[in-house]
């Protein structure tokens, strides 16, 4: 009887020990693939690019920091992708020429030049531009950030112009090393500050870390835009609005200093052996 009764128990092992196994098999794999399985309402709320729903709803969350990546050549890829900002716009008008009758707003002024820093960039065909904006829009600050960093941007780089009662010249804003390492920040804005040089400037207000009236080498004493974008970034304040000097040399060298800032790109990352700039003449 014993006898009898082990070998059924081993058919029964045979016959059904596979076929639990295949069940125990479907049942893991249909919990996993249930998990990886998207919704198809979830794939529409999540693709359509998460940057373009920053720029729609402001809702894309930023990095807690800032870091710049420990080996820049690591990360570039077949093209270069550089974001040109063109500050404020819209209901922010930036600075203006005269408080009192203003005839030149801040945000049209950097927003045409952002325009011929763009075309400037157009004979680099691995070179990809972005722009934060391109009309006469208001765009928040961390959208700004969020284009380029979900973008994995190289460069971003913010055009500005100065305001105060008197004063003239270029000054370059870059963060100060509180938050890491800003060796790229200060290359890019040297590069940038010595190609405007050569077009000619009324003076050069040098390269500043921080922000204006930053009271201590810490990260949050430092522009919006530079603190919160993940790649190597500078904000160029292209001369006062208030001096007469400095909106002359704007009006008249427009395209000069766009090519500057577009010049001085292609020959950090070609001097820096980071990048191999094509070029269409
Ligand atoms: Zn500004």
């Amino acid at each position: 009887m014993a006898k009898r009764r082990r070998v059924r128990w081993d058919r029964v092992i045979m016959v059904f020990g596979p076929l639990l196994l295949l069940i125990l098999i479907l049942f893991f794999s249909c919990g996993g693939s249930e998990k990886g399985k998207k919704d198809p309402s979830e794939i529409s709320a999540e693709s359509p690019s998460s940057m373009e729903i920053a720029e729609q709803t402001g809702t894309t969350a930023l990095p807690a920091e800032t870091t710049a990546p420990a080996d820049p050549a690591a990360v570039y890829k077949n093209e270069l992708i550089v974001v040109i900002d063109a500050g404020h716009g819209g209901k922010d008008a930036g600075a203006l020429n005269d408080p009192n009758n203003p005839t030149r707003l801040e945000k049209d002024d950097v927003l045409r030049l952002a325009l011929a820093v763009k075309k400037a960039f157009e004979k680099y065909p691995n070179i990809r531009v972005i722009m934060t904006r391109e009309t006469d829009e208001f765009i928040e600050l961390k959208d700004r950030c969020a284009i380029a960093n979900n973008a994995a941007a190289d460069f971003f780089i913010s055009i500005h112009r100065n305001s105060a009662l008197t004063g003239d010249g270029v000054e370059i804003w870059i963060n100060n090393d509180a938050g890491g390492d800003n060796t790229m920040d200060k290359l890019l804005a040297t590069y940038i500050m010595e190609l405007l040089k050569e077009v000619g400037i009324s003076q050069d207000r040098g390269i500043k870390s921080g922000f204006r009236n930053s009271s201590s080498n810490e990260q949050s004493n430092n522009y919006y835009v530079n603190r919160n974008t993940d790649m190597p970034s500078c904000l160029i304040e292209m001369g006062f609005m208030s001096s007469e000097a400095d909106n002359n040399n704007f009006d008249t060298h427009l395209d000069e200093y766009a090519e500057a800032i577009a010049t001085a790109v292609v020959e950090l990352v070609t001097d820096r052996n980071l990048f191999d700039v094509e070029t269409i003449e």
